[in-house]
């Protein structure tokens, strides 16, 4: 009895090891891979310089107004706060005269200026890649064809989005309404904001509403509180979602206000727009964690962009630092054909080995749906690896995370 149990413990310990070396290159690669807790007192310095030039106090930058009017959105002010040679100025001046860009002093301090090809900086400061792209398309999700009134897009049988607000706090590089950000921020009219809550109280079948823009958080409170108590007078509406990416790039906007408000109204789910590792930093976890605190389900929703996160282990640690956020990985989308954004743009195969290399490799909890948009708002369609390798009349063939192909009884 006692050498059998030795045995069966022996081959434990074998696949332990076994399981061990399936992540070991993962764990190296971990040992130089930079983030936003690693990166933190790098970027506590960057908060101080940048601080000091706009003779601001700690409330000052505490407070999301603060970091909303301060907006970084000329090259003057820019290489200030910033070392970029001339030539990166010229593309700036240049690419900023066909798309719109700012950036919030938050979202800037995170820049590691030592790095050329920071993923940060590639997200926020225009490059030259953007003014000479001229193929794709403005709205490749036709989005002009889903909307049924101004603010809304319809594009799925039991749930819509509203388009409350054009602004964000700072205009990814990667945005895929472009577009719509124009050169001025606009909320949109409470006329049409109140035309689109009467849209889905006239529609029975919309059961699920969600606040987006432009960025859904750049309304003030006492707007949003409106919204989600018109929401919550209709009674077929059984959820309320926010899309909102300022945990990212302002997360001074979740002042406990917001956080009252929203745990008056639950459920409320918010997705917001983490890609890279580096952006998971102290401030932006504090605040998921209040979010959470109020009853907010949080989910996360990436792109997949070149040199910022189309590599498997960059993938696999921001959704792993995703969980210790509170925030669920939700979807990895496939980048679109946007004009202006090209560069970043890889082929599909990538996103479905980044699936391949997180399904059994880390918690199902940290693996996301990866989707590619169907042309034309034709719908979110997954793209996954195959583990469904062949069938027969009463067995298939199955394939492990590991890669072992195994026959399964059907
Ligand atoms: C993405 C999207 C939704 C939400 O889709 P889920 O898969 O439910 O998250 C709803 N409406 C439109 C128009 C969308 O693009």
């Amino acid at each position: 009895m006692a050498e059998e149990i030795t045995k069966n413990q022996q081959k434990a310990l074998d696949r332990a090891d076994i399981l061990k070396s399936a992540i070991a290159d993962y764990r190296e690669a971990l040992k130089t891979m930079s983030t936003g807790f690693t990166h933190w007192p790098r970027i506590l310095e960057n908060q101080k310089r940048i601080k000091n030039f706009f003779k601001a106090s700690d409330e000052d930058w505490n407070n999301w107004r603060w970091q909303l009017k301060n907006r970084i959105t000329t090259t003057a002010v820019l290489k200030e706060l910033l070392p970029l040679t001339k030539q990166e100025l010229d593309d700036i001046e240049k690419t900023g005269s066909l798309y719109r860009w700012a950036v919030s002093p938050y979202y800037l301090s995170l820049i590691d200026a030592d790095n050329p090809v920071d993923p940060v900086k590639l997200q926020c400061i225009p490059q030259i890649d953007e003014y000479v792209d001229h193929g794709g398309y403005d709205d490749p999700m036709g989005e002009e064809f889903t909307s049924p009134t101004q603010a809304v897009t319809r594009r799925y049988a039991d749930r819509l989005i509203i388009k409350v607000t054009n602004q964000c706090a700072m205009y990814c590089r990667h945005c895929q309404r472009r577009r719509a950000i124009g050169e001025k921020d606009l909320a949109t009219p409470k006329k049409h904001l109140e035309e689109a809550i009467e849209y889905v109280r006239n529609n029975e079948e919309i059961r699920d509403v969600l606040l987006t823009g432009g960025d859904g958080f750049m309304l003030d409170n006492q707007t949003i509180e409106w919204l989600l108590d018109e929401l919550d007078q209709i009674p077929h509406v059984e959820i309320k979602r926010f899309g909102s990416r300022t945990l990212v790039t302002m997360p001074q906007r979740i002042d406990d206000e917001l956080c009252r408000i929203f745990s008056e109204h639950l459920p409320l789910y918010v997705n917001t727009h983490f890609n890279s590792p580096l952006e998971v930093t102290p401030d932006a976890q504090e605040a998921c964690f209040k979010l959470a605190r109020s009853g907010v389900s949080l989910g996360n929703q990436a792109v997949l962009l070149k040199g910022v996160n189309n590599d498997p282990f960059v993938m696999r640690k921001l959704n792993q630092d995703l969980l210790k956020c509170m925030v669920r990985p939700y979807y990895i989308f496939h980048a679109k054909a946007v004009k202006g954004t090209a560069h970043f743009r890889t082929k599909v195969e990538e996103g479905i080995e980044i699936m391949e290399k997180l399904r059994g490799f880390t918690s199902g909890l940290a693996i996301p749906t990866f989707v590619v948009n169907a042309p034309l708002g034709q719908g979110k369609t997954p793209m996954l690896p195959e583990y469904l390798v062949s069938s027969g009349k009463d067995y298939i063939m199955i394939r492990t995370w590991e890669n072992k192909v195994l026959k399964y009884d059907n």
